[in-house]
């Protein structure tokens, strides 16, 4: 016997026509690409939107073409998401940062009949287009513009575009697993991979991280969210600020401290989310420049193993409680977040700081476990670590397009990070499996070092690589970034270590360089580091 109840399949466009009946005034601060601010609202975005799915039916693509985007975090991005996917149109986000060769593969990849870009993007379009053999509506998304008309011949306006469409376009309705958007990984090895999202795990993993234990965006929250949304939707949050009805401040191109700081006092931002490294840069402001970040409520923090002393800062200087998350693009990406229990509010306070410095628990909706090299699963005692294996409603099943996967291993999804997991459910990442440091059998955990190493007040920042040694195989190595007008000696940087962690587990060795090599998403690129200094022992 079936339930009887109503079979609505969950659509994107549902979001957009929620937000725009119930939170229709509810602004959308959207900083351009040129530096200027503009103010619009969610029926602003939803007007535009079915303006643009309208437009975008008239063009004659094929049901689910690929549109994509080269853009910041800005109001025209927000409609694109919801005037192609409500369309039934695949909104593919695509990462400028990253190199031409690996953009020209992934729009060729994906077969984007559509290319919607940012006048910052105007030389980097035009010098891959004639590359770009599926493409046959290049778009910047503004007015007209004398630019790009020099410089991508047959160039269509975004402001211009819409106009051509309907405002009372209604969005149509079909299967709920239809796919909605693409977002290729970073691809640190090999080809990026594309992971196709659906209506379906996309309206699911907005109510997930719309519950109170996760993010839990409310209408009374102003959200900035500096992870890009070219970065695996910005976490989600253009869909799950739009369930909730939450304001948002998209702040375009500049993510620098200052900027950010800046935004976050005029608009009065209460949570904002993103990678550590864009937090280092606004702390590092913050204390320059006095702000107090007075309506900043609370950060969500993931992408990268937040270090406890960045936590701590936002907590004791700055009253904001950071939320430590966990999650790749496979995963949508939510995965944990950390939240205290009720059990928890009776230990000492700082044993509660301790337990809020992991990237927490699974939300409702993914399941974890570890498990050893034959396929085991090991204790959840909050010692032993494994392998991490995923699965639940917006994980990944396989990449989009690609030959010869044999992804899951019944059923589950590896992540390739190794974790211990308590008997809470409470995760913690030692490492990615590749960047482990295998010293004489034991292994050491890199994050725990470089949390360690950037708490150090004479450093910037900091990365622990595992370097070739003759006689335990591998030994930590600490590279290490000065603090702006501070020289701190080797010795003093290895004593730091002293008392923290186990004797054994201190790196042998810093060596300073001036900056650490990031990957397009601001994450530290070990590989090259590993390649730079693998004779840091042995030469
Ligand atoms: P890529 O960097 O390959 O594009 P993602 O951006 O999806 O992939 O990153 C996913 C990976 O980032 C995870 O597998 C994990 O290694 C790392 N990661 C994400 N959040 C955290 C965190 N809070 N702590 C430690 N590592 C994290």
């Amino acid at each position: 016997m079936l339930g009887q109840m109503m079979t609505q399949p969950l659509l994107i466009s549902s979001l957009i026509e929620h937000a725009d009946r119930y939170h229709g005034q509810t602004e959308i601060i959207s900083v351009e690409t040129d530096g200027s601010v503009t103010e619009s609202t969610w029926s602003q975005v939803a007007v535009n939107a079915r303006k643009l799915a309208s437009a975008l039916t008239k063009l004659d693509l094929e049901p689910q073409a690929r549109i994509g985007t080269l853009a910041w975090n800005n109001r025209r991005h927000l409609e694109i998401y919801y005037g192609t996917s409500g369309a039934g149109f695949v909104c593919h986000t695509i990462n400028p940062r990253l190199f031409p060769e690996q953009l020209t593969y992934i729009i060729n990849h994906a077969k984007d009949r559509v290319l919607f870009f940012d006048a910052t993007f105007i030389p980097l379009v035009a010098a891959i287009k004639e590359h770009l053999t599926e493409v046959q509506h290049f778009v910047l998304m503004g007015p007209r513009n004398d630019d790009a008309i020099a410089q991508v011949p047959g160039v269509q306006f975004y402001d211009e575009l819409i106009e051509t469409g309907d405002e009372q376009f209604q969005w149509p309705s079909f299967d709920e697993n239809t796919a909605s958007s693409l977002c290729y990984t970073s691809g640190t090895t090999g080809n990026p991979k594309g992971v196709l999202y659906s209506h379906r795990s996309t309206v699911l993993h907005s109510f997930g991280s719309n519950t109170r234990d996760v993010i839990g965006y409310s209408a009374v929250d102003v959200v900035m969210p500096v992870v890009p949304m070219f970065h695996v939707n910005a976490w989600g949050s253009p869909y799950a600020c739009a369930m909730s009805g939450s304001r948002m401040v998209l702040p375009g191109p500049d993510l620098h401290g200052e900027a950010l700081v800046n935004l976050i006092d005029t608009y009065g931002v209460t949570l904002a989310m993103g990678v550590p490294t864009i937090w280092q840069g606004l702390l590092a402001h913050a204390g320059k420049s006095g702000s107090k970040l007075t309506s900043l409520e609370r950060t969500v923090i993931g992408g990268a193993a937040c270090p406890p002393s960045m936590i701590e800062t936002f907590r004791d200087t700055y009253g904001v409680d950071t939320v430590h998350a966990w999650g790749m693009s496979e995963m949508s990406p939510l995965g944990t977040a950390n939240q205290p229990m009720a059990k928890h509010a009776d230990l000492p306070i700082e044993q509660q700081h301790k337990l809020r410095e992991s990237q927490g628990r699974p939300c409702y909706g993914v399941e974890l476990k570890i498990v050893d090299d034959d396929g085991n699963e090991l204790p959840r005692d909050g010692e032993t670590q494994g392998d991490l294996l995923v699965r639940g409603y917006w994980v990944l099943d396989s990449y989009f397009e690609l030959q010869d996967q044999n992804l899951l291993q019944d059923g589950w999804f590896a992540t390739g990070d190794v974790a211990t997991l308590d008997a809470d459910g409470y995760m913690t990442i030692r490492d990615r499996s590749k960047d482990i440091i295998k010293s004489g059998g034991e292994w050491i955990s890199s994050v725990e070092l470089e949390n360690i190493a950037v708490a150090h007040p004479k450093l910037a920042t900091a990365a622990v690589i595992g370097v070739p040694h003759p006689k335990w195989d591998e030994r930590p190595l600490l590279v290490a970034v000065k603090a702006e007008g501070q020289d701190p000696s080797e010795d003093e940087l290895l004593s730091y270590f002293d008392g923290k962690i186990a004797k054994w587990q201190i790196p042998d060795k810093v060596v300073f360089v001036d900056a650490l090599p990031l990957n397009a998403t601001g994450k530290v690129l070990k590989r090259n580091l590993r390649a730079d200094f693998s004779d840091a022992l042995t030469g």
